[in-house]
């Protein structure tokens, strides 16, 4: 005991224009985020484990179709829906991950169950979602997973591909991500990222969310951290396990070491953001993208959202 339990959530960085998402569609998504930190922090006031903090915030956000994860997922070019997630703690590093599944209504689940009953770190393909069903996970049909929004969003781009047009799809048409990292009360760490992936990937592409170390890492000796992107390059730079690495051997704080990262991304094409949490003080929260659905709680009970660069409602 001894440390102050905090929360952090994001929603993605595909966040809806601001010109766009105001009035009664920007409350839903605070809402949204607001149902998420409660999720989360329920279990931290409790004396919870930052590890089921971070399931239950996931979970929230994934049954949300306003975000690119679970329920209200995007397509592949090819139509289909691959979910990665991944999860994992900071006092033992055990981590768990899945690549490029459809089937479990929670994917965060699945990459919980593989962290603690596989025996292996990533699973992808028939054997993750043999496992899944072995597990006794709650499975969906397609058409749970599979919203409009989302049809419409593929077949924009399906088209523009066709016209050869430039890319001019916002943000959300793109792509989007849900993630939470939290301390608990014992000081350990933890991270959970779930996504949808880019709205017409390649089938097959896993981005960064299931890679441990680049969107997805927790130690508690540094940082948990969550990210959300262009995952390609998350990958590429490492994103999570450099921040890590900043804090650990340059001693870095860690928003410098977040915001030098967020800012490092974006100069070789990263654009999008990260939650990061260390041993004390707040979760830090930067991106480099138009805006990403966000929330706070950084240990006294009170929630802050946020979306494009507008002050936080608390
Ligand atoms: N990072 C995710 C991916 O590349 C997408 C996102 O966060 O927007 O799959």
């Amino acid at each position: 005991m001894g440390a102050i339990p905090a929360l952090a959530i994001h929603g993605g960085a595909g966040t809806i224009p601001a010109a766009v998402l105001h009035g009664a569609g920007a409350d839903a998504h605070h809402a949204a985020l607001r149902a998420a930190l409660a999720a989360g922090w329920a279990v931290l006031d409790q004396g919870g484990a930052a590890v089921d903090a971070v399931t239950a915030a996931v979970m929230a956000l994934e049954d949300d179709a306003l975000f690119n994860s679970g329920r209200g997922a995007v397509f592949s070019s090819a139509g289909t829906l691959e979910m990665d997630a991944a999860i994992m703690e900071g006092a033992a590093r055990q981590a768990g991950a899945v690549a490029g599944i459809c089937g479990p209504k929670n994917p965060i689940l699945a990459a919980r169950a593989v962290m603690e009953h596989s025996g292996t770190v990533l699973m992808a393909g028939v054997g993750a979602m043999e496992f899944c069903r072995a597990q006794g996970l709650e499975f969906m049909p397609v058409s749970y997973f599979s919203t409009q929004r989302r049809l419409d969003a593929l077949n924009l781009e399906l088209a523009r591909r066709a016209s050869g047009a430039p890319d001019t799809r916002s943000d959300a048409d793109r792509h989007g991500t849900v993630g939470a990292v939290a301390r608990d009360a014992r000081g350990d760490l933890a991270a959970g990222t779930s996504t949808g992936g880019m709205t017409a990937k390649r089938p097959g592409r896993v981005g960064d969310t299931p890679v441990i170390g680049a969107g997805t890492f927790a130690d508690n000796a540094t940082c948990a951290v969550s990210t959300t992107g262009t995952g390609e390059v998350f990958i590429r730079y490492t994103a999570a396990a450099e921040i890590a690495a900043r804090v650990r051997y340059a001693g870095q704080t860690l928003e410098a070491a977040a915001a030098g990262v967020v800012a490092e991304l974006l100069l070789h094409g990263g654009d999008g953001g990260l939650i990061a949490i260390g041993p004390a003080g707040a979760p830090v929260l930067p991106f480099n993208s138009n805006g990403m659905y966000r929330g706070f709680c950084a240990g006294d009970g009170v929630f802050h959202t946020a979306i494009h660069r507008e002050a936080y409602r608390s």
